[in-house]
């Protein structure tokens, strides 16, 4: 195994210890399973959801880095998510095929058509195997049937649940207190035993035809959310692998659910390292796809800026911790990126990497991928007395992990206009004299003229509209 981190260990904070743990594959050949949960597709991604897909690709190519072959799955949810993660309501792809006038199955398709696009966009690594719950009915069925034979589940009118009491781990991830829950549950469990109890295989409501539905021992119906990734992920990768990751409102609710079914079916934890990216948020509340209101990558492309401005905005904060989302700072990050780029294609070949600017970055990297650090070595990268030639070489290895595609982008020939060199100064002025009406107008003048002036803490920088 080649060790371009110059023998560091990589450490990555494991959810489940509630600690950073060195990472120790668990075959020693170097083969790396990582399950992340992807997508419900009833709707478009928004940039929160792709947040979560940066950091899993980034945690990808660390592991890569770092010499591993890493097998990436990600399901794709296009049935039983409800509306209400605890069981109740519609099913989010009905729900999504009654706003848009398509079926479930043609809203999938292009939701899921839409989400590939997405990550295509931000240069995140495809993952091996994507997988459908929809093509993974009968191992749904075959892991209920062993939940079933082992006593873990109860039937009611509308579905087949889990019984979470008899579990004496259930929601150890979340570190739940289960008891206090169920003093606690104010609404009526309806004929739910547990709160915490969930749905493994829901029935077909008798007055509604679904769209989706299947046969199975228990009747006609279609699967809980939570055990398509339990059996996915043991058809992909085995009962244990390495790595699962999402977004931290998994922890309690759907994580919880996927360990306790695979513990009953398998006897394991389902993974040895359980990694939660933290949220995207705009004006301090949780972007979500549910509230109807969200900002798509479709969003930030009609505004003129580069996806990967976007995936830089990510890399500025850990990740694990919430990011607030505005457009300042995407500003910034757009005007980061096109310094970067700029700087690495005025660089001439035939350098080589300097040793020590590559360990601060993969130390940084390897402290439980603290990219705002390896960023801020870029920057210092940039700034030094280096040959450049030198600093394109290192470039070139951080690259590889932050995944800018520096070498493939084209410098293009920016020629501005004498007007727009004048109406940029005009509308400094204007803001140093704290005129918004007259910045405002001027911005709109440029913006007919195909220019925009992007504001930083470094100053202003023009850029052509695309
Ligand atoms: P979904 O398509 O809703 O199943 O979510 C896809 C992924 O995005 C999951 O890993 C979620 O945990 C994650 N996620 C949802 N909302 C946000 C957000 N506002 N910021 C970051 N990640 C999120
Ligand atoms: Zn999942």
């Amino acid at each position: 195994m080649n060790q371009p981190f110059h023998d560091q260990p990589l450490r990555l904070y494991d959810t489940y210890e509630r600690a950073v743990r060195k990472f120790e594959p668990i075959t020693p050949d170097g083969d790396v399973g990582l399950y992340c949960c992807g997508p419900t597709v009833y709707n478009y991604a928004h940039i929160g959801n792709l947040r979560t897909y940066v950091f899993e690709d980034v945690l990808r190519r660390a592991l890569e880095t770092a010499g591993y072959t890493v097998r990436h799955v990600m399901n794709i949810t296009d049935v039983g998510h409800l509306v209400s993660d605890a069981d109740d309501g519609k099913d989010k792809m009905e729900a999504g095929a009654e706003r848009t006038g398509k079926t479930a199955f043609e809203i999938a398709d292009l939701y899921t058509d839409a989400f590939m696009s997405d990550i295509n966009e931000l240069n995140i690594k495809t993952p091996d195997v994507l997988c459908k719950a929809t093509d993974h009915i009968a191992e749904q069925i075959k892991c209920i049937q062993q939940i079933e034979q082992k006593g873990f589940t109860y039937i009611t009118s509308d579905g087949v649940y889990f019984d979470t009491s008899k579990d004496p781990d259930y929601g150890y991830l979340a570190r739940l207190d289960v008891e206090g829950l169920q003093a606690g549950a104010r609404v009526s469990l309806g004929e739910k035993r547990q709160v915490t109890d969930f749905a493994l295989w829901k029935f077909s409501p008798a007055d509604e035809v679904r769209q989706m539905e299947w046969e199975s021992p228990w009747g006609k119906g279609f699967p809980g959310w939570h055990i398509e990734c339990s059996a996915m992920a043991a058809k992909y990768l085995g009962p244990l692998f390495d790595i699962h990751c999402g977004g931290k409102d998994h922890i309690p609710i759907h994580h919880a659910n996927e360990i306790a079914q695979t513990a009953v079916c398998h006897g394991t934890r389902l993974a040895n390292y359980w990694l939660h990216g933290y949220f995207l948020q705009v004006d301090s509340a949780k972007m979500s796809k549910s509230s109807g209101e969200f900002l798509r990558m479709a969003t930030l492309l009609e505004r003129h800026y580069d996806p990967l401005a976007y995936r830089l905005l990510c890399l500025m904060a850990h990740y694990r911790s919430d990011i607030s989302f505005s457009w300042e700072t995407l500003d910034s990050a757009q005007t980061a990126l096109n310094r970067l780029r700029t700087a690495y294609h005025a660089f001439p070949d035939g350098g080589v990497p300097s040793a020590t600017h590559v360990d601060r970055f993969y130390a940084a990297v390897c402290d439980d991928l603290n990219t705002s650090v390896a960023l801020a070595v870029v920057w210092e990268l940039l700034k030094s007395e280096l040959k450049d030639e030198d600093k394109k070489a290192t470039l070139d290895q951080f690259d590889a992990l932050l995944g800018f595609d520096l070498a493939k982008w084209e410098p293009q020939e920016l020629s501005i206009p004498d007007t727009v060199l004048v109406l940029a100064e005009q509308r400094a002025q204007a803001r140093a004299d704290k005129d918004w009406a007259a910045a405002d107008r001027i911005r709109d003048e440029l913006a007919e003229l195909g220019f925009e002036v992007m504001d930083s803490a470094d100053g202003p920088t023009i850029r052509q509209l695309s």
